[in-house]
């Protein structure tokens, strides 16, 4: 795809003021370094940020420079604005960010984006474009409407004739790509509309910065850098440019890599290492370029990432963050913001409430013979149609329970004791009306913890998710087998059981394995399942082959047969498989 890489292209940033201030001896030994460790491909140039706008023949410099070497020059807007004469001031505005009903700072964005598009045929917005102005002329325009609803508006408006149109009508070839920030959970609030934005602007791309979840401000799980964007590629067929990380808060040198092992692993075509100077003299640089030769052969000719289709609506929140973690729970999950009809499982959590028709689609969905697998948000937040519906009985009364004890309700010795408390929500159900497959005690006293329902053709299962989602990290291996199990379900999918590992799945059958480098540190083992027939598993890498076993199971009233294959992982390592045998 790049020059350097079969797989994807390495890009890198130069904003405003780095621009501004690069000489003709910075730029060359700045790119000497680049080059050397990742192999630069490409460059977004950056016009204007804050206060800062780059003079035409500086740009024009860098740009020349960068193409005699064979590198892409594609331009870059942020659009945050210092104070200025003519603009209204006092206002409290966030990062700097534009107050899009100020007549003045409309007509100045205008100019930048005129500007842009003269200089360049490509032009990114970084994910500054977002408004969550509050001064007194955006409440009087807001009216009588919710912020959601007017900056819906505001900035379909702005996108449309302040940024894009401007630009085409200075160059009818420019292509104008909006970055969406890492952030999607909040979105609508800030006037980012990736549902109707599709429709004005060309193309999109994704933060996937991750950093350290524990230490930074958004404590955002790893397999985010995966799931957005194969969220932004459902959303945007074929138009998701790429995924978007940086050095910052990345409190060990894995961290920093895995932002772009799993940022590759979901196939985006670009990987964005925010931005050049905080990549010179990097040792995370060193690093990245011993790495990217790695998992440019490990992605090499593998097919389209597949996984447990997770409906996420636009504009919608809830139980954020859920599905991810179920990704690092050797679960691959594949996010997409349309309802996912034709599948044979679905998940739904929290944020799937906010679609206004999901009960009736859910509802169509399982009297067909679907599977859905719902959470306890969900439940809190859709209870009351669903039971309408007779969906379920099943209710939330608000209280919790400190669990210690599971019992796996199918397996005749599965009661796991003694272990350190979870807090779980108590689900109260109609006993035989539906039942539960997993149990979460203390005392004498339980709670389903995973329910299982018919209706139809199809079935219900409620899987609870913990007071604190990080707790299911802590769940014993066996109880949360039966959470893989439901949510993996009976097709040709694997699941990997182990710590802190995920498995990324593709519709050719391969399978990549990345244990993270988190929490405990030493290698670990960990059981790859389906429930095909297979015979072996092949490490593609060192063809070595592990004979899979056959397991039979008893889940309540029926026999599941897995066959099953361990590995160990080293953290920080990846490693590729496929299974022998497996039918597609
Ligand atoms: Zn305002």
């Amino acid at each position: 795809m790049g020059k350097h890489f079969k797989n994807f292209t390495t890009v890198t940033y130069i904003p405003a003021k780095t621009a501004e201030e690069l000489t003709p001896e910075r730029l060359a030994s700045d790119y000497a370094f680049i080059e050397k460790y990742i192999g630069l491909d490409k460059v977004y140039l950056e016009s204007h940020r804050g206060g800062c706008d780059v003079k035409k023949e500086q740009l024009s410099m860098i740009r020349s420079f960068l193409e005699e070497k064979g590198v892409e020059v594609s331009g870059a807007i942020t659009t945050t604005i210092d104070d200025f004469e003519g603009a209204e001031t006092g206002k409290r505005r966030l990062f700097n960010t534009f107050c899009y009903t100020d007549p003045a700072m409309r007509a100045r964005l205008k100019e930048i984006s005129e500007f842009a598009a003269s200089m360049f045929n490509e032009i990114i917005l970084d994910d500054f474009y977002f408004t969550n102005c509050t001064c007194e002329r955006c409440i009087k325009a807001k009216g009588d409407r919710d912020w959601v609803s007017f900056r819906r508006e505001l900035m379909t408006d702005v996108s449309k004739n302040l940024i894009v149109g401007p630009a085409k009508a200075v160059n009818p070839r420019v292509k104008m790509i909006i970055k969406y920030p890492n952030w999607r959970e909040s979105f609508h609030f800030d006037g980012y509309l990736p549902g109707t934005q599709g429709d004005i602007f060309d193309a999109t791309y994704i933060g996937t910065e991750t950093r350290s979840p524990a230490y930074a401000d958004q404590h955002l799980p790893e397999y985010l850098s995966y799931s957005l964007v194969r969220f932004m590629e459902n959303a945007w067929p074929g138009r998701c440019g790429g995924g978007w990380f940086d050095t910052y808060q990345c409190w060990s040198v894995d961290r920093y890599l895995e932002q772009a092992y799993l940022t590759a692993f979901a196939k985006a075509k670009e990987l964005m290492h925010f931005m050049w100077s905080d990549l010179v003299d990097n040792p995370f640089v060193c690093a990245m370029g011993l790495q990217l030769g790695k998992i440019d052969k490990i992605i090499d000719g593998v097919g389209i990432p597949t996984g447990i289709p997770t409906y996420i609506p636009h504009e919608a929140c809830g139980e954020n963050h859920l599905e991810m973690r179920l990704g690092m729970l050797g679960l691959p999950i594949e996010p997409t913001p349309v309802f996912p009809e034709n599948e044979e499982r679905i998940l739904l959590t929290e944020t799937a409430a906010g679609d206004p028709d999901v009960i009736s689609k859910l509802k169509g969905y399982v009297e067909k013979g679907g599977d859905a697998v719902i959470t306890t948000g969900f439940l809190q937040a859709a209870g009351e149609g669903l039971r309408a519906a007779g969906l379920t009985e099943a209710w939330l009364t608000g209280r919790k329970y400190s669990v210690t004890r599971y019992g796996i309700t199918g397996d005749f010795a599965g009661y796991i004791d003694n272990r350190t408390p979870i807090l779980f929500p108590e689900i109260v159900h109609g006993n035989n009306a539906s039942w539960s497959l997993l149990n979460g005690g203390d005392g004498d006293l339980h709670t389903p913890l995973v329910l299982r329902s018919t209706y139809g053709k199809g079935r219900i299962y409620i899987i609870s998710v913990p007071e604190n989602a990080a707790n299911l990290y802590r769940v014993p291996g066996a109880a949360t087998d039966v959470y893989r199990r439901v949510l993996a379900g009976r097709g040709t999918g694997t699941y990997a059981s182990g710590r802190d590992t995920s498995l990324f799945a593709y519709d050719d059958g391969s399978m990549i394995l990345y244990r993270y480098v988190k929490g405990n540190n030493h290698p670990t083992r960990v059981v790859l399942h389906t429930r095909q027939q297979v015979q072996a598993l092949r490490d593609t890498v060192s063809g070595r082959t592990i004979p899979a076993r056959q397991v039979v199971l008893r889940e309540d009233f029926e026999t599941v047969t897995e066959y099953i294959a361990e590995v160990i992982l080293q953290p920080g390592t990846i490693s590729s498989f496929v299974w022998e045998g497996q039918q597609l």
